[in-house]
């Protein structure tokens, strides 16, 4: 189990759990949104899919990944996260993570809209797994850029 040793214990038992029993495992048959995440730093892999219903907000999400913990945990959490949301919405949310990432302090109404995810902010004081904790959402960001590229946007 790659998982850092200082992680607050609370944060840690949340990342195990989601490591542990992924949510949303398996990838969707006709997803209107997918792509694959590569971190070849510690060799994790994510694909991530995603529907969306006819006003298109997120109606489904499915991934699957191999890993360490942070980074597949990461990929649960976001992944059973993204339900009712839009695309907008969804690359908010991308941006917030990567604040966290990088340091910044949450307001209240960021730390609401993140939930759980919170858990992941212990990984920024070790750098080296901030790669593995962004997978899923630099995933998601890609998938997202392909989807307006064949929305022609
Ligand atoms: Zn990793």
């Amino acid at each position: 189990m790659q998982m850092p040793d200082r992680l607050d214990d609370l944060y840690r038992d949340i990342i195990l759990d989601h490591y542990r029993r992924p949510r949303k495992q398996g990838l969707l048959p006709a997803p209107d949104l997918q792509s694959t995440g590569f971190n070849p730093f510690c060799g994790d892999q994510v694909v991530l899919t995603i529907s969306l219903d006819a006003d298109g907000r997120i109606s489904e999400t499915g991934f699957e990944g191999e890993g360490c913990s942070i980074s597949q945990a990461s990929a649960s959490m976001l992944a059973s996260h993204l339900g009712g949301q839009t695309i907008e919405e969804a690359e908010a949310l991308v941006q917030t993570f990567k604040g966290v990432m990088q340091g910044d302090e949450l307001t209240e109404e960021e730390e609401d809209a993140l939930g759980d995810i919170v858990a992941l902010q212990g990984v920024r004081e070790f750098p080296i797994r901030i790669k593995c904790a962004l997978l899923g959402w630099t995933t998601l960001q890609d998938a997202i850029a392909d989807y307006r590229k064949t929305q022609g946007g």
